[in-house]
């Protein structure tokens, strides 16, 4: 008699049903699946950088995708079991209480999350671990290079890739197999994190705009939200006018607005670029269409380019192995998170972000090349505040943009020192998101002390 084959299928940046390579390999080999999500995000384990893992926007996104993930699961009878704790103590247990045979999971680009599944290959070596591609328009075999042989640019990937097609989207998932019979009577000794914050608030519509003056999230979490606003998109013209909007400092319609289900997985890269080519067959194909693919192979690069790199993505002096002259100043550090500069156009973007959990990606530039050179701050603080904010943070995404503009990642150009006073001019002629954000009702010097620590 074959043995039964018993699946654990951890969800990550993968929360959806509808093309999922990983749940679908996982639905054609199992018996019995465990379907199985963990938080490991708490207000009491700060990150290196002395952080707390996240900020309230950034939860109720991942509180929201997580219960509209349990509700798609249990409509096809499957449901999600959800708990709180470090990943690899989590996963071990459950693989040591339950009679598990197979363990399966989406690919990622991220560091610490490949160590704490490598520990647990090497913990278990008689279950088989899964790890198939869907995060990602390609998988690297597709690629005419080895991952080691990344090209160190975008714009040399991008050539480099130029008669790829990205995969063809699969179907949605209608069927699972069932839980394993003793799983609930083990999980219930289990920390449970709780999915059910406010899960009930709408997906706003997206004809209104960021800048309506109300100070909180039109995202909202979730599969069935994405898919939404995946089709909304593309039922308007906006596409066509992409391009020509999409550097704006603010504003719902100028940019995709993709990024946040995105990164955690309720729509897939490959279902985006689907219903691209369709409105390219059935409405036009511009310029503008084509920037839509551009903006997302930049996504792409970052990915396989944090999996090239490793903890290096994390390194102070980046993959040129080079040392910029910054430091950490805590004062500094908390007039930028607290839009307390002297710059009212930064300040108006860390309020917007802190308020919404979301910045253009102008917004980023800024508030990114500011931190970096008119504050002197070492980029890594930077970045690991957006890890805590931002509801379309993804490591890859995040680390790559930021090594990018400290000038140690990978633009062979050197740092990006953006000039505020001509960003505001060019982005805020009017002054009007600067008045919305009040960018102004907190200006203050950088330092309160000279340097001879005299108070100024
Ligand atoms: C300092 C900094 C940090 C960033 N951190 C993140 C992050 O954690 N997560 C994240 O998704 N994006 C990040 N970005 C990239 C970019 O700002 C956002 O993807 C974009 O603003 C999201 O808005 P949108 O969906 O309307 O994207 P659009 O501008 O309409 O672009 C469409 C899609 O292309 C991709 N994309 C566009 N620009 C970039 C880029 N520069 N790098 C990677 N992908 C891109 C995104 O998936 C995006 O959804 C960062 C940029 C900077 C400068």
């Amino acid at each position: 008699m074959t043995q039964k084959r018993i699946g654990l299928f951890c969800f990550t940046n993968d929360l959806r049903l509808h093309d999922n390579p990983a749940l679908m390999r996982a639905n054609l080999l199992l018996d019995e699946l465990l379907c199985l999500y963990v938080s490991s995000s708490s207000a009491n384990s700060p990150s290196p950088y002395s952080m707390t893992n996240a900020g309230p926007s950034k939860t109720l996104f991942l509180q929201q995708s997580l219960a509209n993930l349990e509700q798609n699961l249990s409509a096809i009878g499957q449901r999600l079991v959800c708990l709180q704790g470090q990943a690899n103590e989590v996963i071990n247990s459950v693989l040591e209480k339950i009679g598990i045979t197979d363990v399966f999971r989406s690919d990622n680009a991220g560091w610490y999350e490949n160590q704490v599944w490598r520990a647990l290959q090497q913990k278990h070596p008689a279950i088989r671990f899964h790890t198939i591609a869907s995060h990602t328009l390609f998988e690297i075999e597709d690629f005419p290079f080895a991952l080691s042989e990344l090209p160190p640019s975008f714009s040399k990937f991008k050539n480099a890739i130029k008669d790829c097609l990205p995969i063809k989207p699969i179907s949605t998932l209608s069927y699972l197999p069932p839980q394993p019979a003793a799983a609930s009577e083990v999980l219930a000794a289990f920390n449970v994190f709780d999915m059910t914050l406010d899960s009930s608030r709408g997906y706003s519509d997206s004809s209104s705009n960021l800048s309506s003056g109300k100070k909180e999230s039109l995202f909202s979490g979730g599969e069935t939200a994405g898919l939404r606003h995946l089709t909304d998109y593309f039922e308007t013209s906006k596409p066509s006018h992409y391009k020509e909007v999409r550097n704006a400092i603010d504003g719902w319609d100028n940019s995709c607005k993709f990024s946040p289900w995105l990164a955690n997985g309720c729509l897939s890269a490959r279902e985006i670029y689907s219903a691209l080519l369709d409105y390219e067959h059935e409405r036009e194909a511009n310029d503008s269409t084509y920037w839509i693919y551009f903006e997302l192979l930049w996504r792409e690069y970052f990915h396989w380019y944090a999996s090239k790199h490793g903890a290096t993505l994390f390194s102070f002096s980046g993959i040129k192995g080079l040392s910029p002259l910054n430091s950490f100043y805590p004062e500094r550090f908390q007039k930028w998170r607290n839009g307390s500069t002297p710059y009212p156009i930064v300040n108006a973007c860390m309020n917007e972000l802190k308020a919404t959990g979301f910045l253009s990606n102008r917004g980023r530039q800024i508030v990114a090349s500011c931190f970096i050179n008119e504050l002197s701050m070492d980029w890594r603080y930077g970045a690991a505040y957006f890890e805590s904010v931002l509801i379309d943070y993804d490591v890859a995404s995040n680390w790559g943009n930021w090594q990018y503009l400290a000038g140690v990642g990978a633009d062979t150009r050197g740092k990006r020192h953006f000039n505020l006073e001509k960003q505001t001019q060019q982005f805020d002629p009017n002054g009007r998101y600067i008045e919305l954000w009040q960018g102004n009702q907190d200006l203050a010097p950088l330092d309160s002390v000279d340097a001879a620590d005299w108070p100024i």
